[in-house]
């Protein structure tokens, strides 16, 4: 998608204009992206004209991701960049705290103490200061009634939040960036109707937020809708509602509105000081503006320019200077962009960059100078009336530009948040483009400053033009795979780790010295003929030994290379990530791409494996990685025939969620586990993301939204002799230790006879033990499994008791399949 912002067309101008009439702003408050009623959003932007920010507490990178097998921080970026989206339509601005979404929470306490309160709260007092809200609404309010634990919180976050912004007492260390205290005028919790919860009534502060935008052409419901879809991830495409609606207010804290949402608030030019000759000529600019000529109001607009400019600095003044320079802009259709024609500027390499500027009117422009980085180059150039201008510019790309990595995710994170020390990066969705060009140009004698991102922007044949961020890359980067190399304990195994360098510009011949480390061991080897050329990588074979790890059942392999005078350390982040989405802007950033090396006592039956992909997981290379053959069936490999020849048949996440193919298939299944298979169905969801209408099991099961959130929680073992829990591999609580972000979500619940539970597991703090984790039922000869245990968490993240525990599942006990081997 092409994520530079279109030109405002002439009804759009006359939206901004009255914009710039009104000085009040609201910021909603809530914990993920997906949380904020964007309908009232558009509301408070598009018709009350005000400045609207959403401040989501995190990232949502504990979500579940339903278009693809991104997790955890990945998944954040990808959702930052879709409330970025939903932005651009419903027109708030977006901001966020340190919070890291660590997974469902039961309970408020829990995630004020993972997030770690005091330094959330900081946070979230951080963005008062800075955005200086009117009126503040929170989405949750502070008691179970909000559904998750990070909701609650996030009620509390915003409570506390809206008194500490103005106590000079509370963070005062803020105060050092030139932000002040902040006292909003009140705090409301906006209450709502929905997933069976009613919190609204009619004697509560109400609005109806349902108007029509005529210079849109579109419902405020319709702008919701749009930018809701925008949360493809989550699957939260949603219908347009067109005409009246409701939204329902109570109050926090601070005096209840009676007739207003900013009651009591001057939202008028007046509350500036010497603006009573800005009001007025705003008032005639508005009254005179001529929609099939928005040019003629630029010189009233630039002399609006120059007054606004003499009032007193003021956040407003900031904030109005930059509203009333877009709209010259667009008035006088004014065209500025730079750009380049590769996506990464490499450090020590440089950039040629393409500027342009045309003036599309008969409005009296020059263009000044354009800087960049350091330097300007001054131009002092006529733009005649749609003449094209443009020329070309080398930039040197200094080895100690920083790379591009997301602000929150340059330090080394806590379990429940990111560390970002600098004061000043905390709070904006991303950051700062990699390089800017300012455009200084006189409009009709005023001179203006235009400070545009330097785009990556090319041709797709398919998709047309695009425009891409620029990122900032060292000159090579190193990938290490796979991401888990499983030894056998006391097997003399040696395996390969492949090392992956990329590079970005050309890299001459020269000897270069690779070095691992795992198992309190160094190892080097080195390459005379490394070379590399530009967009080209080469692969590297460390040899790995499982000998070497005696003892020990995990650790991690990280490696570097030197190479001339430069070092490439892969510990530090120097694995370049992509994720590439059409809805979205192109996504990178680096990590440390270290292999998990296991050691286990882990054993299997069978040799291949059928693996039906659902909604995205990373199971099957474990499996392969365990020594089975593993064979992607689709919808035309389901006929009993085919099936006839796996030992075992796996369904990835959500497999009966996004394919209704399995519900035709269902009979082929059942007689493949009936004449003695082993199938192996991973968790579905029961919510709206696509029905479950296919039957799953041999008899039923439901599939309810029972989870077990804490990773640590007790597990009794129901069925202590079960083959699941005793063959190959035998199963310990041991096997229980060490597992990432949760046990398991959407367990099964009300088994029909004939299901076997396996194992019992318990929240803290819960009453009641979830017995739906592990399910089995034989059938015929075979027998049939369903799980909602988290392995597509535990398993790329190498946690041995869940290799062995999976190990198990797959592991067909009917030897009849195993022997014929068709
Ligand atoms: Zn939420």
């Amino acid at each position: 998608m092409s994520q530079q912002s279109p030109a405002l067309s002439s009804s759009e101008i006359a939206l901004a204009l009255k914009k710039l009439e009104v000085l009040g702003s609201v910021l909603y408050v809530a914990a993920h992206p997906d949380d904020e009623n964007t309908r009232l959003l558009a509301y408070l932007s598009r018709e009350k004209m005000y400045r609207t920010g959403y401040l989501s507490i995190t990232r949502g990178d504990g979500g579940q991701n339903l278009i693809g097998d991104e997790q955890g921080v990945e998944l954040g970026l990808i959702r930052t960049q879709e409330l970025l989206a939903a932005r651009r339509i419903d027109g708030a601005e977006q901001f966020f705290t340190r919070a890291y979404d660590f997974g469902f929470s039961k309970s408020t306490a829990e995630a004020l103490e993972i997030w770690g309160k005091e330094k959330i709260l900081s946070d979230v007092v951080w963005v008062i200061r800075n955005f200086r809200p009117d009126v503040i609404i929170t989405r949750f309010p502070e008691d179970a009634r909000a559904g998750h634990g990070h909701h609650s919180a996030s009620g509390v976050l915003a409570r506390e939040a809206f008194l500490a912004a103005a106590d000079t007492g509370r963070f005062p260390e803020h105060f050092r960036y030139g932000v002040g205290p902040w006292q909003a005028k009140r705090i409301l919790w906006n209450t709502f109707n929905f997933g069976g919860a009613n919190t609204t009534s009619e004697n509560q502060f109400k609005l109806d937020v349902g108007g029509y935008l005529p210079l849109l052409g579109k419902s405020l419901g319709e702008l919701a809708a749009e930018s809701r879809s925008q949360h493809k991830s989550q699957g939260f495409g949603v219908p347009s509602s067109r005409g009246s609606s409701m939204e329902y207010f109570v109050p926090v804290a601070g005096d209840a509105p009676v007739k207003d949402l900013l009651d009591g608030v001057n939202t008028s030019w007046d509350k500036l000081e010497g603006s009573q000759g800005i009001s007025r000529s705003l008032m005639e600019i508005n009254r005179t503006y001529d929609f099939r000529n928005p040019s003629a109001s630029v010189k009233a607009l630039t002399r609006l320019y120059q007054d606004m400019a003499t009032l007193k600095p003021s956040p407003w003044r900031e904030q109005k200077l930059k509203e009333l320079a877009a709209i010259i802009e667009a008035a006088s259709g004014l065209y500025l962009e730079a750009s380049v024609t590769q996506a990464y500027a490499v450090q020590g390499d440089s950039l040629r960059m393409n500027i342009q500027a045309v003036n599309r009117s008969v409005t009296s422009v020059r263009l000044l100078k354009a800087g960049y980085e350091y330097a300007d180059t001054i131009l002092d150039r006529e733009l005649k009336p749609n003449q094209p201008f443009s020329f070309r510019k080398t930039l040197f790309v200094p080895e100690s530009k920083a790379n591009s990595q997301p602000y929150w995710l340059q330090e080394e994170m806590e379990r429940g948040s990111f560390n970002v020390s600098d004061q000043k990066q905390i709070g904006p969705p991303e950051n700062s483009p990699s390089y800017t060009v300012r455009f200084t140009v006189d409009v009709e004698g005023v001179p203006i400053t235009y400070e545009k991102p330097v785009w990556y922007k090319y041709t797709d044949p398919v998709k047309g033009e695009r425009y891409q961020p620029v990122y900032v890359v060292p000159p090579v980067s190193v990938n290490t795979s796979p991401g888990v190399v499983l030894f056998r304990r006391g097997k003399n195994q040696e395996k390969p780790v492949q090392l992956t360098a990329t590079a970005y510009s050309d890299i001459p011949r020269a000897d270069a010295r690779i070095t691992y480390r795992f198992g309190q061991e160094v190892q080097s080897i080195t390459d005379t003929g490394f070379r590399l050329s530009r967009g080209l990588a080469k692969n590297i074979n460390l040899p790995v030994s499982g000998k070497r790890l005696n003892g020990i059942d995990k650790d991690r392999l990280f490696a570097s290379i030197e190479y001339s005078n430069l070092k490439f350390n892969q510990a530090n982040y120097l694995a370049l990530a992509q994720v590439n989405y059409d809805h979205i802007p192109s996504i990178r950033y680096f990590y440390p791409d270290g292999v998990t090396i296991l050691n286990l006592d882990l054993q299997t039956s069978g040799k291949k494996v059928g693996y039906i992909r659902g909604a995205g997981d990373k199971v099957s290379e474990s499996l392969e990685e365990m020594g089975y053959q593993v064979s992607y069936l689709g919808e035309n490999d389901l006929q009993l025939s085919n099936l006839r020849q796996f030992d075992a048949i796996v369904t990835g996440v959500r497999a009966y969620n996004v394919h209704e193919w399995l519900n035709t298939h269902y009979d082929d299944l059942m007689a493949y586990v009936r004449e003695g298979g082993n199938l192996i169905v991973q968790y579905n969801t029961n919510s709206f993301i696509g029905p479950v209408r296919a039957r799953i099991g041999p008899s039923n099961f439901n599939i309810s939204r029972n989870r077990i959130t804490d990773e640590n929680s007790p597990v009794r073992f129901l069925e202590p002799s079960h083959p699941l829990l005793t063959w190959p591999n035998r199963i310990s609580e041991k096997d229980f230790e060490g597992w990432v972000q949760e046990r398991g979500v959407y367990f099964a619940e009300t088994p029909a006879q004939g299901y076997t539970q396996v194992l019992a597991m318990r929240d803290p703090g819960e009453k009641d033990e979830l017995t739906g984790s592990l399910l089995v039922a034989s059938l015929g000869k075979g027998r049939f499994i369903y799980t909602g245990l988290a392995f597509f968490r535990q398993l790329p993240s190498g946690v041995p008791g869940a290799w062995r525990l999976f190990a198990n599942l797959v592991s067909n006990p009917n030897a009849k399949i195993n022997g014929n081997g068709k």
